[in-house]
């Protein structure tokens, strides 16, 4: 880990110039330190927006300026004074001085997209792992380069592995498609189709994201396995750090040792440590799948899962309290605070309003019990 702050760093990183194992540690910095991990998302708002700029083109009526300026030339160096160099050129000065700085800005555009960046290029190398893995239409032979928009797919005797730019590495399991959708110094992004692969990466909090057919997985510093059915369906598995599984406005966190479940229409369900016990599981799975029980049997299962929840399941209750109303969310409430009270300046009334400070608050209390690794995140929201 880098022993001072990496402000210094950020431009070397962004642009690919670190190496692989630098890359690795200002990474590993930028996850445990909050300053230079608030100064780095900034910086990743600028160069986005910088990327969104506009290219202007030069309107018509400066091209015809300029043409009829060179029809004055000649006139104007035979009856040449200063006073009517002044005079007649007065507008055209100010439309050459406008396209002088349209082309410095054109070079300066030009210049940034063509920065060279070798590790953060337009495509992922692709190693073949065993069988013959395509990508697109193509076998490759002992590797190959992933393009932008292209598919990597593997058939039940393949697979490969990916170089995911300087941040990390994809195994893809057999039977998998994936697409290569974006790979930017800020956010690089697969499509997971179906198919199963394996994600080991040291990047900052959301660089790298994996989108399947019903949720998105946002990397925070992790390694994790990812599943997705032929239904749409997907599982997550974290093995190190963290990664927030999110669709619209519904977001699960899932530690180390966590796995979490999606389904199309419904987006990711609630965490759960893969040490609880198989009622535990079964009885949240249907809590957050299964559309067709009542009012009356979801408090039936919800009462039976607190029962059966140790406090290291106040991951899964802590992500419930908000996905369940009235007298359920009371009942998770009681449960929780027997584990860990809520901390000082966390209400029971707030809790149940749903206060994100206040939950976010709590949450900082009861991580002790989910993980001991430092590099959890320190607030929900901010990640
Ligand atoms: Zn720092």
């Amino acid at each position: 880990m880098f022993s001072h702050h990496v402000t210094k760093e950020f431009s070397a990183y962004v642009h690919g110039e670190l190496s692989s194992e630098e890359s690795r540690r200002f990474a590993e910095h930028i996850i445990s330190c909050q300053k230079c991990h608030t100064k780095f998302e900034e910086i990743k708002l600028g160069i986005k927006l910088a990327e969104q700029l506009p290219r202007l083109s030069a309107p018509d009526h400066l091209w015809e300026e300029i043409e009829s300026l060179r029809a004055r030339q000649a006139v104007s160096t035979t009856q040449f004074t200063p006073r009517s160099f002044l005079n007649n050129w007065k507008p055209q000065v100010a439309g050459i001085a406008a396209i002088v700085l349209l082309a410095i800005g054109l070079a300066i555009l030009w210049h940034h997209r063509n920065r060279p960046a070798p590790p953060l290029g337009p495509s992922w190398r692709v190693a073949r792992l065993g069988g013959t893995p395509k990508i697109g239409s193509a076998g490759i032979g002992n590797g190959g380069q992933l393009g932008v928009g292209q598919w990597l797919e593997t058939d039940s005797t393949s697979k490969a592995e990916i170089s995911v730019a300087s941040i990390g590495q994809v195994q893809i399991d057999p039977n998998t498609r994936v697409r290569l959708l974006e790979t930017q110094p800020t956010e690089h992004r697969l499509e997971l189709a179906r198919g199963k692969m394996s994600a080991r990466i040291w990047a900052p909090p959301r660089l790298f994201f994996v989108d399947t057919p019903s949720a998105v997985a946002a990397d925070l510093g992790c390694a994790y396995t990812l599943e997705v059915d032929d239904a749409g369906s997907s599982l997550l598995r974290v093995t190190f750090g963290w990664v927030a599984l999110e669709l619209k406005d519904r977001e699960s966190m899932v530690p180390s040792g966590a796995a979490c479940q999606t389904r199309p229409g419904i987006g990711p369900g609630t965490p759960y440590f893969e040490d609880a016990s198989p009622d535990f599981r079964q009885l949240l799975t249907q809590l957050d799948f299964d559309s067709s029980l009542s009012a009356a049997q979801k408090t039936d299962a919800l009462l039976k899962l607190l029962s059966q929840s140790r406090a290291r399941d106040t991951l899964t209750l802590w992500h419930l309290l908000g996905r369940v109303a009235g007298s359920d969310r009371e009942r998770v409430y009681e449960r929780m605070a027997a584990f860990v009270p809520p901390p000082p300046g966390v209400t029971r009334d707030g809790a149940l309003q749903l206060d994100q400070p206040m939950l976010d608050q709590w949450r900082d209390r009861l991580e002790d019990s989910w993980t001991n690794s430092n590099l959890a995140p320190k607030s929900l929201k901010a990640w």
